[in-house]
């Protein structure tokens, strides 16, 4: 009796080590910005900007941006800061390279055409070596490993932004040229997905990345997967397969219509405000 009373308190810290790791809390900063956190790690995923004025999207407010400009809790000690692409509702150079000189641990992953304008404007290039330009032509992907995190980085279409070209007439793609990169994250036990602007209607995109073979816990995808018909609905059941689905670049106005219509489903979150936080159990 009395060697077990000495081996309670740490068997029991083994249980609750087990139990605390095995949680991932999702912060939402703004758009498709969202602090992660589980398995002791953190990660920034497109949450580095704003300092701008746009009501078609939640832009982070000044006392935010300036917190994880300062790296300051929560936004202190960051393992990675990861950028689906370069559009300034994603994404920053001024922003990023002052978190990453005032939080000398973080690393960045990024499309390497993000990377490059990371490096091109960083005052101090001991940073550059903290950045991660990945260069993947589309339909493929790449693997590795930084801070123990394990990340598959997968080249997705942006979502198309059609426009009529003055001079031809013809209508083309404004984001023909973006390079989009969704990333998988594995953290201790949990598999997390963040797509960026991938497109919804990207079928075989999604179809060659197959993502319901990787056991998702979480999902992160662009609101249009719920406008766009029935493709973005057989793409989230049939090549996705999240047990949870964050739905992300709602603008403020929108928010609070959607979240409604989810608020008996435990398997979807919309964010409605800044710093609103969840914590998922598995
Ligand atoms: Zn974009």
């Amino acid at each position: 009796m009395k060697y077990f009373l000495s081996i309670l308190p740490v068997f029991l810290s083994l249980i609750l080590c087990h139990c605390s790791s095995s949680d991932l809390k999702i912060t939402y900063i703004g758009n498709e910005g969202f602090l992660i956190e589980t398995g002791n790690k953190k990660i920034l995923s497109d949450a580095l900007w704003g300092e701008m004025e746009n009501t078609a999207y939640e832009v982070p407010s000044d006392s935010l941006t300036a917190l994880m400009r300062e790296a300051k809790a929560p936004f202190d000690k960051i393992d990675l800061i990861s950028i689906s692409h370069k559009h300034q509702d994603h994404f920053n150079a001024d922003i990023t390279l002052a978190h990453l000189l005032n939080d000398p641990g973080t690393r960045c992953v990024a499309p390497e055409q993000t990377a490059a304008l990371l490096r091109e404007h960083a005052a101090d290039k001991t940073i550059c070596s903290r950045i991660h330009g990945i260069s993947l032509p589309p339909f493929s992907d790449s693997t590795f490993s930084l801070r123990g995190i394990d990340i598959r980085a997968l080249r997705l279409a942006h979502s198309p932004y059609m426009e009529t070209d003055p001079q031809s007439g013809l209508e083309v793609n404004r984001h023909r040229d973006e390079v989009n990169l969704g990333y998988l994250f594995r953290v201790g036990n949990a598999a997390i997905f963040h797509g960026g602007d991938s497109n919804p209607l990207d079928s075989s995109g999604f179809a060659t990345f197959a993502l319901q073979d990787e056991d998702l816990d979480v999902a992160f995808l662009d609101r249009l997967f719920l406008f766009r018909g029935e493709t973005p609905q057989m793409i989230m059941q049939r090549y996705i397969q999240a047990r949870h689905t964050v739905f992300m670049h709602i603008s403020p106005a929108n928010a609070p219509r959607i979240a409604p219509y989810f608020k008996d489903d435990s398997t979807v979150s919309v964010f409605t405000a800044p710093l609103e936080s969840i914590t998922l159990k598995f």
